[in-house]
Protein backbone atom coordinates (compact mmCIF):
# COMPACT_ATOMS: atom_id res chain seq x y z
CA UNK A 1 0.00 0.00 0.00
CA UNK A 2 2.84 2.18 0.71
CA UNK A 3 4.44 1.70 -2.78
CA UNK A 4 1.03 2.77 -3.92
CA UNK A 5 0.85 6.11 -1.63
CA UNK A 6 4.72 7.41 -2.57
CA UNK A 7 4.29 6.44 -6.39
CA UNK A 8 3.12 9.99 -7.27
CA UNK A 9 5.38 11.94 -5.18
CA UNK A 10 7.94 14.36 -6.84
CA UNK A 11 8.33 17.00 -4.64
CA UNK A 12 8.82 16.27 -0.84
CA UNK A 13 8.83 18.25 2.46
CA UNK A 14 11.68 17.01 5.10
CA UNK A 15 11.07 18.35 8.14
CA UNK A 16 14.01 17.28 10.52
CA UNK A 17 13.72 18.03 14.31
CA UNK A 18 16.61 18.74 17.08
CA UNK A 19 15.98 15.84 18.59
CA UNK A 20 17.25 13.68 15.08
CA UNK A 21 20.50 16.14 14.53
CA UNK A 22 21.32 16.52 18.24
CA UNK A 23 21.75 15.23 21.63
CA UNK A 24 21.56 16.80 24.85
CA UNK A 25 25.55 17.85 24.54
CA UNK A 26 24.33 19.62 21.25
CA UNK A 27 24.58 18.92 17.42
CA UNK A 28 25.61 15.64 16.05
CA UNK A 29 27.59 16.08 12.93
CA UNK A 30 27.41 12.52 11.76
CA UNK A 31 23.46 12.74 11.68
CA UNK A 32 23.44 15.87 10.03
CA UNK A 33 25.89 13.84 7.48
CA UNK A 34 23.65 10.73 7.46
CA UNK A 35 20.29 12.32 6.97
CA UNK A 36 22.19 14.38 3.89
CA UNK A 37 23.19 11.17 2.15
CA UNK A 38 19.68 10.06 2.60
CA UNK A 39 18.73 12.72 0.95
CA UNK A 40 20.87 13.05 -1.79
CA UNK A 41 19.70 9.59 -2.78
CA UNK A 42 16.22 10.83 -3.27
CA UNK A 43 18.11 13.36 -5.29
CA UNK A 44 19.37 10.70 -7.54
CA UNK A 45 15.90 9.00 -8.60
CA UNK A 46 15.10 12.80 -9.37
CA UNK A 47 12.91 13.69 -6.25
CA UNK A 48 12.74 17.71 -5.60
CA UNK A 49 13.13 18.13 -1.81
CA UNK A 50 12.69 20.75 0.47
CA UNK A 51 14.03 20.65 3.94
CA UNK A 52 13.04 22.46 6.72
CA UNK A 53 15.42 21.52 9.72
CA UNK A 54 15.89 22.41 13.30
CA UNK A 55 18.95 22.24 15.83
CA UNK A 56 20.96 25.61 15.10
CA UNK A 57 19.69 26.54 18.67
CA UNK A 58 21.40 23.33 19.90
CA UNK A 59 24.51 23.63 17.49
CA UNK A 60 25.22 27.25 18.98
CA UNK A 61 24.61 26.50 23.05
CA UNK A 62 27.85 24.91 23.31
CA UNK A 63 29.92 27.88 22.31
CA UNK A 64 27.66 30.05 25.15
CA UNK A 65 28.88 27.59 27.55
CA UNK A 66 24.76 26.62 28.06
CA UNK A 67 24.26 22.83 28.96
CA UNK A 68 20.73 21.62 28.60
CA UNK A 69 18.13 24.23 26.78
CA UNK A 70 18.94 27.80 26.76
CA UNK A 71 16.76 29.78 29.75
CA UNK A 72 16.12 33.17 27.86
CA UNK A 73 14.96 34.42 24.92
CA UNK A 74 18.23 36.08 23.45
CA UNK A 75 20.01 33.07 24.57
CA UNK A 76 18.11 31.21 22.23
CA UNK A 77 18.40 33.82 19.25
CA UNK A 78 21.90 34.09 19.95
CA UNK A 79 22.53 30.28 20.40
CA UNK A 80 20.59 30.10 16.82
CA UNK A 81 22.70 32.32 15.15
CA UNK A 82 25.95 30.68 15.84
CA UNK A 83 24.72 27.31 15.26
CA UNK A 84 22.50 27.91 11.95
CA UNK A 85 25.96 28.49 10.39
CA UNK A 86 27.16 25.17 11.71
CA UNK A 87 24.55 23.06 10.64
CA UNK A 88 24.25 24.99 7.20
CA UNK A 89 27.95 23.95 6.66
CA UNK A 90 27.49 20.69 8.08
CA UNK A 91 24.53 20.05 5.14
CA UNK A 92 26.83 21.69 2.54
CA UNK A 93 29.64 19.66 2.96
CA UNK A 94 27.77 16.22 2.46
CA UNK A 95 25.70 17.53 -0.08
CA UNK A 96 28.44 19.19 -2.26
CA UNK A 97 30.80 15.65 -1.94
CA UNK A 98 27.77 14.00 -3.31
CA UNK A 99 27.69 16.77 -6.17
CA UNK A 100 24.81 18.63 -5.32
CA UNK A 101 24.15 21.97 -3.24
CA UNK A 102 21.93 23.23 -0.82
CA UNK A 103 20.45 26.98 -0.01
CA UNK A 104 19.58 28.48 3.30
CA UNK A 105 16.17 30.13 3.59
CA UNK A 106 15.14 31.70 7.11
CA UNK A 107 12.00 32.75 7.45
CA UNK A 108 9.72 34.53 9.67
CA UNK A 109 5.73 34.40 10.48
CA UNK A 110 5.02 37.76 9.14
CA UNK A 111 6.93 36.92 5.93
CA UNK A 112 4.27 34.16 5.08
CA UNK A 113 2.09 36.54 6.57
CA UNK A 114 2.16 39.03 3.88
CA UNK A 115 1.11 38.21 0.34
CA UNK A 116 3.76 39.58 -1.55
CA UNK A 117 6.36 38.38 0.79
CA UNK A 118 5.22 34.82 0.70
CA UNK A 119 4.95 34.67 -3.15
CA UNK A 120 8.67 36.31 -3.07
CA UNK A 121 9.63 33.35 -0.99
CA UNK A 122 7.89 30.88 -2.95
CA UNK A 123 9.49 32.48 -6.11
CA UNK A 124 12.64 32.07 -4.71
CA UNK A 125 11.95 28.32 -3.28
CA UNK A 126 10.64 27.54 -6.87
CA UNK A 127 13.78 28.73 -9.04
CA UNK A 128 15.99 26.68 -6.76
CA UNK A 129 14.21 23.46 -6.95
CA UNK A 130 14.03 24.92 -10.81
CA UNK A 131 18.51 24.69 -10.31
CA UNK A 132 18.41 21.08 -8.40
CA UNK A 133 19.34 23.47 -5.61
CA UNK A 134 17.72 21.71 -2.16
CA UNK A 135 16.39 24.89 0.07
CA UNK A 136 16.95 24.17 3.87
CA UNK A 137 14.52 26.18 5.69
CA UNK A 138 14.33 27.14 9.33
CA UNK A 139 13.07 29.79 11.35
CA UNK A 140 14.57 32.82 11.23
CA UNK A 141 15.01 32.48 15.09
CA UNK A 142 17.41 35.71 15.47
CA UNK A 143 14.88 38.11 14.66
CA UNK A 144 11.57 36.45 16.41
CA UNK A 145 9.85 36.66 19.44
CA UNK A 146 7.99 34.65 21.07
CA UNK A 147 4.84 36.50 20.09
CA UNK A 148 5.60 36.52 16.23
CA UNK A 149 7.01 32.67 16.15
CA UNK A 150 5.20 30.10 13.64
CA UNK A 151 5.53 28.32 17.30
CA UNK A 152 7.66 25.49 16.05
CA UNK A 153 9.06 23.66 12.98
CA UNK A 154 6.22 21.20 12.42
CA UNK A 155 4.23 24.09 11.90
CA UNK A 156 6.22 25.87 9.54
CA UNK A 157 6.95 22.42 7.35
CA UNK A 158 3.05 22.59 7.16
CA UNK A 159 3.35 25.85 5.86
CA UNK A 160 5.75 25.12 3.53
CA UNK A 161 4.51 22.61 2.39
CA UNK A 162 1.29 24.26 1.49
CA UNK A 163 4.07 27.00 -0.19
CA UNK A 164 5.84 24.79 -2.55
CA UNK A 165 2.84 22.62 -3.41
CA UNK A 166 4.45 19.40 -2.44
CA UNK A 167 3.34 16.15 -3.04
CA UNK A 168 3.95 14.79 0.48
CA UNK A 169 5.58 15.87 4.01
CA UNK A 170 7.91 13.54 6.31
CA UNK A 171 8.52 14.36 9.42
CA UNK A 172 11.30 13.04 10.72
CA UNK A 173 11.06 12.33 14.62
CA UNK A 174 13.17 10.81 17.80
CA UNK A 175 10.40 8.73 17.88
CA UNK A 176 9.10 6.07 15.30
CA UNK A 177 5.17 7.70 14.78
CA UNK A 178 2.06 7.58 16.61
CA UNK A 179 1.54 4.93 19.42
CA UNK A 180 -2.10 4.11 20.61
CA UNK A 181 -0.12 4.86 24.07
CA UNK A 182 2.71 6.51 25.65
CA UNK A 183 5.37 3.76 24.50
CA UNK A 184 7.74 5.38 27.46
CA UNK A 185 4.92 4.25 29.98
CA UNK A 186 3.33 1.14 28.09
CA UNK A 187 5.48 -1.82 26.69
CA UNK A 188 1.97 -2.71 25.00
CA UNK A 189 1.91 0.44 23.05
CA UNK A 190 1.08 0.05 19.21
CA UNK A 191 2.47 2.01 16.28
CA UNK A 192 -0.33 3.03 14.51
CA UNK A 193 0.30 3.15 10.50
CA UNK A 194 -2.44 4.92 8.78
CA UNK A 195 -4.60 7.94 10.43
CA UNK A 196 -7.49 9.05 8.24
CA UNK A 197 -8.11 11.81 9.62
CA UNK A 198 -6.61 13.92 12.71
CA UNK A 199 -9.69 13.52 15.48
CA UNK A 200 -9.61 14.74 18.97
CA UNK A 201 -9.49 11.26 19.99
CA UNK A 202 -6.04 10.49 17.50
CA UNK A 203 -5.33 13.80 19.15
CA UNK A 204 -5.58 12.89 22.97
CA UNK A 205 -2.89 9.32 22.33
CA UNK A 206 -0.58 12.33 21.18
CA UNK A 207 -0.34 13.45 23.92
CA UNK A 208 1.02 17.01 25.35
CA UNK A 209 4.36 15.55 26.19
CA UNK A 210 7.26 17.85 24.50
CA UNK A 211 10.56 16.26 23.53
CA UNK A 212 13.80 17.52 25.21
CA UNK A 213 15.42 18.90 22.44
CA UNK A 214 12.60 20.21 19.60
CA UNK A 215 9.99 22.77 20.93
CA UNK A 216 7.23 20.35 19.55
CA UNK A 217 6.25 16.55 20.51
CA UNK A 218 3.87 14.43 19.15
CA UNK A 219 0.90 16.68 19.47
CA UNK A 220 2.79 19.93 17.29
CA UNK A 221 3.17 16.50 14.79
CA UNK A 222 -0.19 15.82 14.39
CA UNK A 223 -1.29 19.71 14.04
CA UNK A 224 1.11 19.73 11.31
CA UNK A 225 -0.09 16.94 9.68
CA UNK A 226 -4.21 18.05 9.72
CA UNK A 227 -2.52 21.57 8.03
CA UNK A 228 -0.75 19.45 5.22
CA UNK A 229 -3.94 17.25 4.74
CA UNK A 230 -5.74 20.27 4.05
CA UNK A 231 -3.11 20.85 1.44
CA UNK A 232 -4.30 17.52 -0.03
CA UNK A 233 -0.70 16.26 1.13
CA UNK A 234 -0.25 13.03 3.27
CA UNK A 235 1.95 13.35 6.26
CA UNK A 236 4.58 10.67 7.35
CA UNK A 237 5.87 10.99 10.92
CA UNK A 238 9.19 8.29 11.07
CA UNK A 239 12.06 7.80 13.64
CA UNK A 240 14.87 10.05 11.92
CA UNK A 241 17.26 8.05 13.86
CA UNK A 242 16.49 4.47 11.67
CA UNK A 243 19.61 4.13 9.43
CA UNK A 244 18.62 5.00 5.29
CA UNK A 245 14.74 5.92 6.75
CA UNK A 246 14.29 7.72 3.53
CA UNK A 247 15.36 5.70 0.93
CA UNK A 248 13.37 2.81 2.93
CA UNK A 249 10.16 4.95 2.96
CA UNK A 250 10.89 5.15 -1.25
CA UNK A 251 11.26 1.84 -1.60
CA UNK A 252 8.09 1.36 -0.09
CA UNK A 253 8.92 0.20 3.55
CA UNK A 254 6.21 0.14 5.61
CA UNK A 255 7.59 2.44 8.67
CA UNK A 256 6.22 4.96 10.87
CA UNK A 257 2.47 6.53 11.11
CA UNK A 258 1.16 7.65 7.79
CA UNK A 259 -1.74 10.15 7.78
CA UNK A 260 -3.97 10.74 4.77
CA UNK A 261 -4.87 14.15 2.76
CA UNK A 262 -8.22 15.37 3.14
CA UNK A 263 -10.90 14.45 1.03
CA UNK A 264 -11.50 18.06 0.32
CA UNK A 265 -8.52 20.13 0.11
CA UNK A 266 -8.43 24.05 0.20
CA UNK A 267 -6.78 26.00 -2.85
CA UNK A 268 -3.42 26.75 -1.82
CA UNK A 269 -4.47 31.02 -1.27
CA UNK A 270 -7.51 29.58 0.91
CA UNK A 271 -4.62 27.74 3.24
CA UNK A 272 -2.66 30.33 3.70
CA UNK A 273 -5.76 32.42 4.59
CA UNK A 274 -6.68 29.74 7.26
CA UNK A 275 -3.08 29.45 8.57
CA UNK A 276 -0.27 31.87 7.17
CA UNK A 277 -1.77 35.11 7.26
CA UNK A 278 -1.97 36.62 10.67
CA UNK A 279 -5.52 37.55 11.85
CA UNK A 280 -5.64 40.86 12.82
CA UNK A 281 -9.65 41.09 14.52
CA UNK A 282 -12.35 39.30 15.45
CA UNK A 283 -16.41 40.12 13.86
CA UNK A 284 -19.20 38.58 15.92
CA UNK A 285 -21.60 37.60 13.17
CA UNK A 286 -25.77 36.71 13.99
CA UNK A 287 -27.22 33.37 13.07
CA UNK A 288 -28.42 34.47 9.63
CA UNK A 289 -25.27 35.57 9.22
CA UNK A 290 -23.60 32.18 10.38
CA UNK A 291 -25.83 30.10 8.68
CA UNK A 292 -25.50 31.05 5.50
CA UNK A 293 -21.43 31.38 5.57
CA UNK A 294 -21.61 27.58 7.02
CA UNK A 295 -24.54 26.14 5.51
CA UNK A 296 -25.21 27.80 2.39
CA UNK A 297 -21.13 28.38 1.45
CA UNK A 298 -22.05 32.52 1.09
CA UNK A 299 -19.87 35.21 1.70
CA UNK A 300 -20.26 37.38 4.88
CA UNK A 301 -22.73 40.93 4.31
CA UNK A 302 -23.14 43.79 6.47
CA UNK A 303 -26.50 42.92 7.51
CA UNK A 304 -24.80 39.63 9.67
CA UNK A 305 -22.37 41.75 11.54
CA UNK A 306 -23.04 42.40 15.50
CA UNK A 307 -19.83 43.94 16.59
CA UNK A 308 -16.09 44.00 15.56
CA UNK A 309 -12.89 43.89 17.99
CA UNK A 310 -9.72 44.12 16.64
CA UNK A 311 -7.24 47.07 14.19
CA UNK A 312 -7.69 46.09 11.12
CA UNK A 313 -7.34 47.13 7.57
CA UNK A 314 -8.72 46.55 4.28
CA UNK A 315 -7.02 43.28 3.17
CA UNK A 316 -6.23 41.54 6.36
CA UNK A 317 -7.25 38.43 7.55
CA UNK A 318 -10.20 38.72 10.75
CA UNK A 319 -11.47 36.15 12.24
CA UNK A 320 -16.14 34.90 11.85
CA UNK A 321 -17.07 34.24 15.46
CA UNK A 322 -20.36 33.23 17.07
CA UNK A 323 -21.70 34.94 19.78
CA UNK A 324 -19.72 32.99 22.18
CA UNK A 325 -16.95 34.15 20.70
CA UNK A 326 -15.43 31.00 18.83
CA UNK A 327 -13.94 31.37 15.22
CA UNK A 328 -15.63 29.56 12.71
CA UNK A 329 -14.55 30.71 9.54
CA UNK A 330 -11.65 33.12 8.28
CA UNK A 331 -11.07 35.68 5.55
CA UNK A 332 -10.10 38.61 4.54
CA UNK A 333 -12.26 41.97 4.71
CA UNK A 334 -12.96 43.70 2.50
CA UNK A 335 -13.37 47.37 4.52
CA UNK A 336 -11.18 48.73 7.38
CA UNK A 337 -12.28 48.66 10.88
CA UNK A 338 -13.70 52.23 10.71
CA UNK A 339 -15.67 51.63 7.97
CA UNK A 340 -16.85 48.30 9.48
CA UNK A 341 -18.15 49.96 12.66
CA UNK A 342 -20.21 52.10 10.14
CA UNK A 343 -22.04 49.36 8.13
CA UNK A 344 -22.59 46.89 10.91
CA UNK A 345 -25.98 45.85 10.99
CA UNK A 346 -26.51 47.81 7.78
CA UNK A 347 -27.98 46.27 4.52
CA UNK A 348 -25.99 45.67 1.08
CA UNK A 349 -27.71 49.09 -0.28
CA UNK A 350 -27.33 51.76 2.16
CA UNK A 351 -23.47 51.18 2.32
CA UNK A 352 -22.72 53.55 -0.56
CA UNK A 353 -25.11 56.39 1.81
CA UNK A 354 -23.09 55.26 4.60
CA UNK A 355 -19.96 55.60 3.78
CA UNK A 356 -20.27 57.68 0.65
CA UNK A 357 -18.50 55.19 -1.49
CA UNK A 358 -18.95 51.25 -1.44
CA UNK A 359 -15.86 49.13 -2.40
CA UNK A 360 -18.02 46.11 -2.78
CA UNK A 361 -21.42 44.45 -1.28
CA UNK A 362 -19.43 41.48 0.63
CA UNK A 363 -17.85 42.50 3.66
CA UNK A 364 -15.76 39.13 3.14
CA UNK A 365 -15.95 37.84 -0.10
CA UNK A 366 -16.52 33.93 -0.33
CA UNK A 367 -13.37 33.69 -2.27
CA UNK A 368 -11.52 35.05 0.42
CA UNK A 369 -13.36 33.07 3.16
CA UNK A 370 -12.85 29.29 4.76
CA UNK A 371 -14.63 27.66 7.54
CA UNK A 372 -12.36 26.59 10.44
CA UNK A 373 -14.71 25.19 12.71
CA UNK A 374 -12.68 21.86 12.87
CA UNK A 375 -9.34 23.83 14.04
CA UNK A 376 -8.67 25.04 17.28
CA UNK A 377 -6.80 28.02 16.72
CA UNK A 378 -5.35 29.92 19.23
CA UNK A 379 -6.25 33.24 19.88
CA UNK A 380 -3.69 35.62 19.27
N1 LIG B 1 14.26 26.95 14.92
C1 LIG B 1 14.69 26.15 16.05
C2 LIG B 1 16.13 25.68 15.83
O1 LIG B 1 16.62 25.66 14.73
C3 LIG B 1 13.86 24.91 16.25
C4 LIG B 1 12.39 25.08 16.41
C5 LIG B 1 11.70 23.71 16.49
O2 LIG B 1 12.35 22.70 16.55
O3 LIG B 1 10.47 23.67 16.48
O4 LIG B 1 16.78 25.31 16.79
Amino acid sequence: MRKALIAHVKRVVIKIGSGVLSNVAGLEDARVGAISTDICHLLDRGLEVVVVSSGAVSAGKGQLGITGRPQTIPQKQAAAAIGQTRIIREYQETFQALNYNVAQVLLTRDDLSNRRRYLNARNTVMTLLEYRVTPIVNENDTVVVEEIRFGDNDNLSALVTNLVEADMLIILSDVDGLYDQDPAENPHAQLIPVVERVTPEIEAMGGESKSNLGTGGMSTKLKAAKRAALSGVGTLIVNGRSANILARIFSGEDVGTYILPAQSKLSAKKHWIAFSKKPRGKLLIDEGGQEAVIRHGKSLLPSGILGVDGGFERGDAVRLCNLDGAEFARGVISYSLAETLQIMGKQCADIEKVLGYKYRDEVVCRDNLVLTIDEEEEVD
